[in-house]
This record gives C-alpha cells, sequence and structure tokens, in this order.
C-alpha cells in the first residue's frame, strides 16, 4: 500500500486509541506520517463500491417508441 499524499510507503501500525481504550490497527507512512485508520480505509472501500454499482435507470418507466 502506498500513502495517497505523497505515495510513499506505508506500514502497519499499532496506535493506542485513549478514546475507545483499544488498540487499533492502522497503516502509517513512513516518509510524511500520514495515517490511515481501518475505520477511514473501511469508508474508502464502502465508496469504491459504491461508485461501481452504475445504476441503470431504475425499475419502472420505459419509455418505448416506435
Ligand atoms: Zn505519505
Amino acid at each position: 500500500m502506498t500513502c495517497q499524499r505523497c505515495h510513499g510507503l506505508m506500514h502497519l501500525a499499532k496506535w493506542w486509541d485513549d478514546i475507545s481504550r483499544v488498540d487499533v490497527w492502522m497503516c502509517a507512512c513512513i516518509n510524511c506520517g500520514d495515517r490511515i485508520d481501518r475505520r477511514i480505509l473501511e469508508n474508502r472501500i464502502e465508496q469504491c463500491g459504491r461508485q461501481r454499482r452504475a445504476h441503470h435507470g431504475g425499475p419502472g418507466i420505459h419509455n418505448i417508441t416506435g
């Protein structure tokens, strides 16, 4: 995986989350220090999935002429 900001190499890092009091695994960039946690990754994956699913007009109205 490469950093979306600087395209540097990203490594998996463990991060202590003070709010939820759990260890969180996330990707951290060794170049600029940008971090992507699992929640952000999941959101990005979800957005990609939504974009792939193209709508074909939906059910119902079909304009048939001729
Ligand atoms: Zn970076």
